[in-house]
């Protein structure tokens, strides 16, 4: 049973937040163009985002929203991220940007649903004011897909855990005050799998801590990107999220939250890869008009503009459905891969009709279309994901 809160009226029918969303999308599409469209180029050259903007965003009540206030946050649901998501999107956000400044929004989920007050004193609140940033560390050199298979042990030893492993790809690494870890506490030779996984909280400057290896990466630049070593790494007991052995269900129930957010950095790219591209058709002439004047160009453009709009109905429905209680763990799965279909599909089709100017370091399409590269594997690969759906849509044998 999902210990999530429900909203009250549900998220389809929660008319009065209408307007509270449609400001919320104004301010934050109003905080990129001031603060984030200007140095991005800047960012992605340094493969990384400076903390002021953390603290920036906080100020602007943005990196708080979706929770409670009893946490430090802004309150509010999902359909109010995707709101705040679409509007910075709209304005020429990254989705590795995003991916950077709301890195709280993978790391946090766990602590503010299953954690002591004590860990949301000293790792949601002050991350929510931008004051510290933290990451979820899942992912292992042996593999990502298979969490039930991580392999970082922590064994208890009087009032702590001693962990050993690596974890890799971790998602603001380089920068992190604190990672969100997933470890092995069940015993690994004879309880394997879903049931041994807990979640500890581990802090910059553990003595056997180490951020290994800085990654470059194909997209996502201004996302730094690490891998992470444990090497005896002492963590105080009070560091645990929830009950020992419960980190599998926390870390599944937030998959569905975090698929969804990549679902809507896919359509969120997309779309501004079509409004680019349209504005460059209009301007740019061949063969002695402009390019929008070719029926081929015309329908292209109607063809990214129809796959945008099935993606966003399909992702704003799976959300709201979820925000009213619903199970939507498989519809999370196919919307995350109509929105990845969707951004592979637009983002190529917005540097082509840029000609070779889409294929230029600094032009925006060609960031979009490096940066929709990883969406069909992060949070899930898409078949990966479509398995589980299978199983869950009573399609396997
Ligand atoms: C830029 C970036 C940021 C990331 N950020 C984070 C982060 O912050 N925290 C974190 O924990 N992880 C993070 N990840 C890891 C990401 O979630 C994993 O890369 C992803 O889950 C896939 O795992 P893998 O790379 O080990 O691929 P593998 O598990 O080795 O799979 C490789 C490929 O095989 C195919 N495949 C796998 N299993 C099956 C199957 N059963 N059936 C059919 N095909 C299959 C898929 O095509 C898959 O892409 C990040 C990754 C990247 C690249």
């Amino acid at each position: 049973m999902s210990s999530r809160p429900v909203a009250a009226g549900g998220g389809r029918t929660d008319l009065d937040r209408l307007d509270q969303r449609r400001a919320l999308r104004a301010t934050a599409a109003e905080f990129v163009r001031r603060e984030v469209a200007p140095h991005l180029q800047e960012w992605e050259d340094a493969r990384s985002v400076p903390r002021e903007l953390h603290a920036a965003a906080a100020r602007q009540g943005l990196l708080g929203v979706s929770f409670s206030e009893d946490v430090g946050g802004e309150g509010g649901d999902l359909l109010d991220s995707i709101a705040l998501q679409e509007g910075m999107f709209e304005a020429g956000a990254s989705s590795g940007l995003m991916a950077a400044l709301f890195t709280g929004g993978i790391a946090l989920p766990h602590l503010s649903a299953n954690g002591s007050a004590e860990l949301v004193d000293r790792f949601v609140r002050p991350t929510l004011a931008g004051e510290k940033i933290g990451s979820l560390a899942v992912t292992e050199p042996g593999g990502g897909s298979d969490v039930a298979r991580i392999r970082t042990t922590a064994v208890r030893d009087g009032d702590g855990y001693v962990v050993n492993g690596a974890k890799t790809f971790i998602t603001s690494g380089v920068r992190a005050d604190f990672v969100t870890t997933a470890v092995r506490t069940g015993p690994h030779d004879t309880a394997p799998g879903h049931s041994g996984i807990s979640l500890l909280v581990i802090e910059k400057g553990a003595p056997g801590f180490r951020v290994d290896r800085v990654l470059t990466k194909m997209g996502w630049h201004c996302s730094d990107t690490a891998e992470l070593s444990f090497v005896d790494v002492r963590v105080p007991v009070a560091n645990l999220v929830g009950a020992e052995n419960s980190g599998f269900s926390q870390i599944a129930e937030q998959f569905v939250v975090e698929r969804i957010g990549l679902a809507v950095h896919a359509y969120g790219i997309a779309a501004r890869s079509l409004a680019l591209t349209a504005a460059y058709c209009r301007e740019r002439e061949t063969f002695g008009k402009p390019l929008i004047a070719n029926q081929v160009v015309r329908h292209k453009l109607v063809e990214m503009h129809r796959q945008v709009w099935v993606a966003r109905c399909y992702v704003r429905d799976t959300a709201a459905r979820y925000v009213a209680g619903e199970e939507v763990t498989a519809e999370a799965c196919l919307a995350k891969q109509t929105a990845v279909d969707c951004a592979t599909y637009v983002c190529d089709q917005a540097v082509q009709l840029h000609g070779g100017t889409g294929y230029m370091h600094g032009t925006e399409v060609e960031r979009h279309y490096r940066d929709a590269r990883i969406l069909p594997i992060g949070g899930g690969a898409t078949e990966v994901l479509t398995d589980l759906a299978a199983r869950l849509l009573g399609y396997a044998s």
